[in-house]
């Protein structure tokens, strides 16, 4: 495992070294609540093999990832939110913080 990954909080959130409130998880995917929630229920959906972000995602890894946030987001607007705002921040310059891959679900 190359020094990104070791040092990747999400790596370790995956581990279970750094506790998370899980909303999902399947062999390929994660999905938990965002520390800081812009909304109630925000979500933050993860491949559990590292990548930086949406650039260097491999495709079969890209599409778990995306199946998982259209069926939580179809249960979060069934569960009572109007909308839900998907975002993926990629580079440092958009917004990126922490560099793996990560799509917000954010209820609206
Ligand atoms: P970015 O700006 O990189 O797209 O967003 C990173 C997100 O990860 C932020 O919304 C931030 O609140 C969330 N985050 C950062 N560290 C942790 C953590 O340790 N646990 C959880 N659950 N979320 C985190
Ligand atoms: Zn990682």
């Amino acid at each position: 495992m190359s020094n990104k990954e070791n040092d990747c909080i999400f790596c370790k959130i995956i581990k279970g070294e750094i506790p998370c409130t899980k909303v999902y998880e399947d062999n390929d995917v994660l999905a938990f609540l965002d520390i800081k929630p812009v909304n109630p229920g925000h979500t933050l959906v993860i491949p559990k093999k590292h990548c930086e972000n949406l650039l260097d995602c491999a495709d079969k890894e890209l599409n778990s990832v995306m199946k998982v946030v259209r069926e939580l987001s179809n249960k979060i607007i069934k569960d009572g939110a109007g909308g839900v705002k998907v975002v993926c921040n990629n580079g440092q310059p958009a917004g990126q913080i922490v560099f793996h891959l990560h799509v917000h679900i954010i209820p609206f």
